[in-house]
């Protein structure tokens, strides 16, 4: 609670996300990836399920990372990741592999863990494989085009969603709450989330879950430029308002004690001042507004902070 998440202490050497991947100028998702396998370490073995961190990333044999990697179907993430584990097991079992377990982590996209490949890693969450499960959430389906997925927020714009007289506010539906569902449905793991706004908090939750024998979950905010439309240098920035405007809590939950734990952020905002930097929610009226701010506080209250009073009457 109150933490300093912004403090930064001397961190890894290690950078097994190199350049040379071809993410669009400030792609969340491609920092979240570097701040991972950073604390990852070289001893790691990673899956990208289809999406743009899949598509950016690997050309024509040519990928950006120093540490194996293989790319699953969008829809197969959890399970290839549970036959790296079983086959790890079994070889160190066998005497056939001396190094020590590596650090086994799956990466998938909104699309792959909170709509496609949802079963595959629930399976694999459920079933206790020894990896890391890291949700990088930008909020749509961009790699084919910024389409709306589950993970797109409420007037939310994308090409699935567009705003007309019919539907003013774009997207009607609000988020599917993958995070929550992940902790509830599988009491045993290891679940948090965070954004890239919060590096260290990034880093050391990525530990937390490595360190951890068994499944871990991890939900990271990743804002997309070209999906969300805002200037390249604000990603870290939007972050933080996210959090700070009460629309993406971050949480660790606990499976020893079975409890949430949550991140008290110092600023409490207005919901506009993180909707105001992104064109995706131009379009939004003055009662969608309201209801995105009654969602906020609804959070705050959740996460046991009391709503300032300015923001009550919204
Ligand atoms: Fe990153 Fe979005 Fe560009 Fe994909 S479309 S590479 S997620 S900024
Ligand atoms: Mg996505």
């Amino acid at each position: 609670e109150g933490r300093d998440l912004h403090y930064l202490p001397d961190l890894p050497g290690e950078d097994p996300y190199q350049a040379g991947h071809r993410t669009c100028a400030g792609c969340g998702p491609a920092i979240e990836y570097r701040w991972t396998l950073k604390a990852a370490g070289e001893n790691t073995v990673l899956a990208g399920p289809t999406g743009c961190m899949y598509v950016a990333n690997s050309t024509y044999l040519c990928t950006p990372y120093t540490v194996p990697w293989a790319h699953t179907p969008i829809a197969s993430g959890g399970s290839f990741t549970s036959g790296m584990a079983a086959g790890y097991e079994a070889l160190i079992r066998k005497g056939r592999y001396d190094g020590p377990y590596p650090n086994i982590i799956v990466m998938a996209g909104d699309g792959s863990a909170a709509d496609i490949g949802l079963g595959s890693i629930s399976g694999a969450l459920y079933r206790d494989h020894d990896a890391l499960f890291v949700c990088y959430d930008n909020e749509c389906y961009a790699n084919t085009g910024i389409q709306t997925s589950p993970t797109t927020p409420y007037a939310g714009m994308t090409t699935f969603t567009p705003f007309g007289s019919k539907i003013p506010e774009g997207k009607s539906l609000p988020p599917k709450n993958l995070a929550r569902m992940m902790a509830e449905g599988h009491p045993h793991c290891y679940v948090a989330t965070t954004t890239v706004g919060y590096p260290v908090d990034l880093m050391n939750k990525t530990r937390k879950g490595l360190n951890r024998q068994g499944a871990a979950f991890l939900h990271c905010f990743t804002p997309c430029q070209k999906g969300w439309v805002y200037q390249t240098s604000m990603t870290v920035e939007l972050g933080r308002r996210v959090v700070e405007a009460g629309l993406f809590p971050v949480w660790e939950y606990d499976p020893e004690t079975r409890e949430y734990s949550y991140f008290h952020p110092p600023v409490q905002r207005p919901v506009t001042d993180y909707l105001a930097m992104q064109g995706r929610f131009g379009h939004m009226l003055p009662e969608h507004v309201a209801r995105m701010q009654r969602s906020a506080n609804q959070n705050w209250v959740d996460i046991g902070m009391d709503v300032p009073d300015e923001l009550l009457d919204l």
